[in-house]
């Protein structure tokens, strides 16, 4: 049998490098442009905990880090504001997709802070600093992102890290709050010091959330905090207490007695669950909002990849037009949509969604 001419041979290799450089992201990479708006479909609110040198329970590597920032970008996702999830506003491009990135327990592996001649910079090598020195290389994202924190908790789990403990200093708890919300990131309650809020008697959860929002407003006096994150998904016995109520501090003998600290968390973040519905699903449930738990064990990919594929899981993709709410294209209604007009629940009747697009709110 003569061997084929070098020609053919040639281009065989370098068809098979085409194909190899392709498969890997089909569905993920079509153009944005291709992907019919939806945005009746799901947000993924992705949550990370410790982002350190190794995957476990509850940590990242940091190269696994960078690369699911890397992956959501390349697949067309944009971090939005929570407050735009809750208000239905999400102005993004045509064919851009929306995810809310939420970051747990407020640990130095977070945000650390170096002191470099006598200046406090934020440590390239922790969460902040991949994610400021990604958006550096990516001016299409903004500087959107949630933090959920925790004011006392142990082994550096108190506002990014006190005591020394990773080289952070307790001064350095409230400007590190301060630095955030000037940059444009959110701050969110995940109680005083990660109390199991199921074992909780109802005054101690109250004192648990109050005293969260009271030390977030310490160091940014007069920050709403709109959102609590359930420490490890449990709810108080009592659940209406996770989104408010009131405490009041301990009086001091001789002084006047203190006023009660009141707390209205306008969401509450499950720890899993999935990719949450949009703000125009009329099943959309703020106070119990699930999220997709990225940690040694779980997979953004998978998640990413089922997002892409029809039907009541697919990925809400935006119209370009913060003015309609594009429905998805025929049979990927998500489950339980009114399919006409002004179908019943909470969103599409004070919005009007039409059977080609409303008004968004
Ligand atoms: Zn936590």
């Amino acid at each position: 049998m003569s061997s084929p001419p070098r020609f053919a041979l040639r281009f065989h290799a370098l068809l098979s490098t085409l194909v190899t450089a392709l498969i890997p992201v089909s569905a993920a990479a079509q153009p944005v442009s291709a992907r019919a708006p939806n945005e009746l479909g799901r947000i993924p609110i992705v949550e990370w905990h410790l982002v350190a040198d190794t995957d476990g329970p509850y940590r990242v590597s940091r190269t696994r880090f960078l690369a699911e920032l890397t992956a959501l970008h390349a697949r067309g996702y944009v971090p939005i504001a929570l407050g735009d999830l809750l208000a239905g506003r999400i102005d993004l491009p045509a064919g851009k997709s929306p995810v809310l990135l939420t970051f747990d327990d407020s640990s130095p592996s977070q945000f650390r802070y170096l002191e470099r001649d006598g200046r406090l910079v934020v440590d390239s090598s922790s969460a902040l600093g991949i994610l400021e020195a990604f958006l550096a290389r990516h001016p299409d994202w903004s500087p959107r992102a949630v933090f959920c924190l925790l004011p006392a908790a142990d082994a550096g789990h108190a506002f990014f890290g006190d005591r020394g403990i990773e080289g952070q200093r307790t001064a350095w708890r409230h400007p590190k709050l301060r630095h955030l919300v000037a940059r444009g990131y959110e701050l969110c309650n995940h109680t005083l010091w990660h109390a199991r809020l199921d074992r909780s008697a109802p005054a101690l959860v109250r004192e648990q959330l109050a005293r969260g929002v009271m030390a977030i407003d310490s160091a940014v006096p007069g920050y709403p905090v709109r959102a609590l994150a359930l420490p490890y998904g449990l709810w108080p016995r009592e659940r209406a207490l996770a989104v408010s109520g009131a405490w009041t501090p301990p009086a001091r003998r001789g002084a006047p007695a203190p006023a009660p600290v009141r707390y209205r968390h306008e969401a509450v973040f499950l720890v899993a669950g999935g990719p949450a519905r949009s703000p125009h699903d009329p099943a959309f449930d703020p106070l119990a909002l699930p999220r997709v738990p990225l940690q040694g064990g779980t997979s953004l990919t998978r998640t990413l990849d089922a997002l892409d594929r029809p039907g009541p899981g697919a990925r809400y993709v935006s119209d370009g037009n913060p003015a309609t709410v594009a429905r998805p294209p025929v049979g990927h209604a998500p489950v339980g949509h009114a399919p006409a007009r002004g179908g019943a629940g909470r969103g599409a009747s004070d919005r009007g969604v039409s059977a080609s697009a409303g008004q968004k709110r």
